[in-house]
């Protein structure tokens, strides 16, 4: 080899190094989030790269992080067809539509439960990028869903975006959005108004006209980033559910937009979507909402789209409006736990499409810290469903003589439901009502008790506990068979006085007491009371975490509450325990075991749990779901993945039999992966698994090892 050959060689091997730690660092921080090196590092890297690409154009490769920086000006965007469509999503901003959207999708489907993916709804640009054999080859905007710009020269100095993936898919396109993070655009928009140029109104227009540019060298410039979510034309590449595709795309080094759940039926998706609004602040990119996926793509087959929207996803959109009105007073409402939470009382004012009369207040320190006073001129955001919160106060219209607000003087010292002291819990930051027979704590442990994430009984509405827990004055007829019918008014006891009351309601208790009662429709009335009765009695049998749950134990939510179901499989072996033996739950920390001892230790708890045992509450049905089944069993104990279309079971039911005979399900086929169990027209993962040796059994050896 010659001395100019032997530094060309030199020169080579540089190139790659420095490339792959280009790549290395790229994907470190826009897909890790974990950057090792500073920006200035990073430049000081691409810099060497660039320099010695200068002196060996031989080695410029077009996947070369030094093509980033942008090339010449385009005269114009070509248009490029796609070969999906790129479709918009139905969008809604009533979580009542999301609902429906669940009904529709489970009847289409035929089943009751649907897992689905929720995730942010990125207020950016989409795109869509296509790579083949691994190389970024074109990137598109969406256009008018069929026809879109190409804008690959743009999208290269997206660093955010890989110019080279591990996969040799034939064609893999991957969508997304691209996005101006905040702190980049408020950076953009400082240094626009340094040189006299209009500014951007948001990041999302300030991504639109950057992308825009036809000089790629002014987008470079732009920081901006991107997260992808779909995909559209694939060839020698598939997933089998949205969840596996999110994890893989982030496998291959894309950005994937965080956070994002795998919920099980609508209910928890609602949850989420709710949560997702409550943690924007965290978020870098800007979000209208959340979306909600199918999870499995053979659903996405089986429900298709309309000519505009798929079938198998919903947008909910947050909306989020301010209006001005005057805080007339401030209520106490008082909740289960006695805590008392103020209530704005408002002048009515038209907001986001409703009338707001009402806002929360949160509590007392919320409102000392927004210095909230009665008679103040406050503004009220509304955001989404959730409820509408004063945000704060236009000090200038502040009235003379308003007083900074006290609750314990406000309140008079007295719970306003029940008359009993208040009295301060310094952990919550709250006051609370101290007599446990409070009728508002009455009304409220039965309402967490019924509800949905609980006992799950259908049919008991605010009005109706209101009325079965007081005394209740109705109109009785009385027939004496001497002078005919008359009728007179009869005062009622309260009937419900804790939740094991419910058990021994009879139809005609319920009738006599239902609100808005028509004595003329007492066949139907007594219909809808047999109803609810019926639904009393069914829950008897519900599994254990509800009735863990419904007991409203403080500080065991839902999740817990399935924990402890699991981990003690009966109630009376839950009310046993030390809270030493209940620490050593996972998730259950000292304060959590601190709780629920001191529940089970108050006598009156003991009392209701014992009415519940007589009137024949089961305390003990637990469905084992991971950690149970035999331990000589085929399943016990290992990691599985189902793939594949089975005939005797759908996929979860598949899940659900693994998990009870103590097996790990995974998503994925990873070299951990123990059993594959292939149904048919299984694609990748059966691929996968042959190619790490992992044993596979075909559905009737599943079937067989089942047993
Ligand atoms: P719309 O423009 O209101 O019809 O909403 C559809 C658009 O939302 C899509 O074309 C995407 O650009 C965008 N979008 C943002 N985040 C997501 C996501 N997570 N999933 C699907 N689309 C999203
Ligand atoms: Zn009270």
């Amino acid at each position: 080899m010659d001395g100019a050959s032997q530094s060309f060689e030199v020169a080579r091997e540089r190139a790659e190094f420095l490339r792959g730690e280009l790549e290395r660092h790229n994907r470190l921080y826009y897909v890790e989030a974990s950057p090792e090196i500073s920006d200035r590092e990073f430049d000081g890297l691409l810099r060497e790269l660039q320099d010695l690409e200068a002196a060996h154009p031989e080695l410029v490769r077009p996947d070369s992080p030094t093509q980033r920086v942008g090339g010449e000006p385009l005269p114009g965007f070509a248009s490029l067809r796609h070969a999906v469509p790129m479709m918009s999503l139905d969008n809604t901003y009533s979580l009542g539509e999301v609902r429906e959207f669940d009904a529709r999708v489970c009847k289409a489907l035929g089943v009751e439960l649907v897992d689905y993916v929720v995730e942010p709804k990125v207020d950016g640009v989409s795109i869509s990028l296509r790579y083949e054999g691994g190389l970024l080859r074109v990137a598109a905007t969406r256009g008018d869903g069929r026809t879109g710009d190409d804008i690959t020269a743009n999208a290269r100095t997206i660093r955010a975006i890989p110019l080279r993936i591990a996969s040799d898919a034939a064609v893999l396109e991957v969508r997304g959005e691209v996005y101006l993070g905040h702190a980049a655009f408020a950076r953009l928009n400082q240094e626009r108004e340094k040189n006299g140029e209009p500014l951007f109104a948001n990041p999302r227009n300030a991504t639109a006209g950057s992308l825009k540019q036809l000089d790629p060298k002014v987008v470079a410039a732009r920081p901006l980033s991107v997260v992808l979510y779909a995909t559209g034309e694939l060839e020698g590449a598939g997933w089998d559910t949205h969840a596996e595709l999110l994890e893989a795309l982030k496998g291959l080094g894309f950005p994937v937009a965080r956070p994002w759940w795998l919920c099980r039926g609508i209910e928890e998706v609602i949850e989420r979507v709710e949560e997702l609004q409550g943690r924007e602040g965290e978020l870098d990119f800007a979000i209208d909402g959340a979306v909600v996926k199918v999870n499995e793509y053979r659903y996405w087959r089986q429900l298709g789209a309309t000519a505009k929207a798929p079938r198998f996803a919903m947008a909910y959109k947050y909306s989020s409006e301010q209006a001005e009105t005057r805080l007339r007073a401030i209520t106490l409402q008082v909740g289960r736990t006695g805590v008392l939470t103020p209530v704005a009382e408002l002048e009515p004012v038209p907001l986001a499409g409703s009338t707001i009369a009402r806002a929360t207040l949160h509590n007392e320190d919320e409102i000392k810290r927004k210095d909230i006073r009665i008679g103040d001129a406050v503004l009220i955001k509304k955001a989404g469903e959730v409820i509408p919160a004063v945000e704060s106060v236009v000090l200038a219209k502040r009235p003379a003589g308003a007083e900074p607000f006290d609750l314990f003087a406000h309140a008079g010292g007295k719970c306003p439901e029940c008359g009993e002291a208040i009295a301060r819990d310094p952990e919550a930051a709250a006051w609370r009502c101290t007599n446990e027979e409070c009728p508002a704590q009455v009304r409220g442990r039965i309402a967490h008790f019924v509800s949905r994430r609980a006992m799950n009984i259908d049919g008991l509405g605010e009005a109706m506990i209101a009325s079965l827990t007081t005394k209740t004055m109705v109109q009785e007829t009385v027939d004496d068979g001497l002078f005919g019918a008359t009728a007179t008014e009869v005062e009622l006891p309260p009937i419900v006085r804790d939740v094991a009351d419910l058990y021994a309601l009879k139809p005609k208790d319920i009738e006599l007491r239902r609100p808005n009662r028509a004595a003329d429709a007492q066949q139907t009335e007594m219909k809808l009371a047999s109803k609810l009765c019926r639904a009393i009695a069914a829950s008897k049998n519900n599994e254990l975490w509800r009735l863990i749950h419904g007991l409203g134990i403080p500080n065991v939510g839902e999740g817990l509450a399935r924990k402890l179901a699991q981990e003690f499989s009966s109630l009376d072996a839950l009310m046993g325990a030390e809270a030493e033996a209940l620490a050593t739950v996972r998730d259950v920390g000292a304060i959590v075991a601190a709780s629920v001892t001191d529940y089970f230790a108050r006598a009156g708890n003991r009392d209701v749990i014992e009415k519940l045992r007589r009137a024949g509450v089961r305390f003990d049905r637990v469905e084992k779901v991971a950690g149970g089944g035999n331990p000589d069993g085929y399943f016990f104990g290992k990691r599985v993945v189902v793939t594949g279309t089975l005939e005797a079971f759908t996929r979860e039911e598949a899940h659900e039999a693994l998990r009870q005979r103590g097996a790990t399900v995974m998503g994925t086929v990873g070299k951990t992966t123990q059993v594959l169990i292939a149904g048919a027209s299984a694609g990748s993962k059966y691929a996968a698994a042959q190619k790490l040796g992992i044993p596979i059994l075909d559905e009737a050896a599943f079937i067989r090892h089942l047993e």
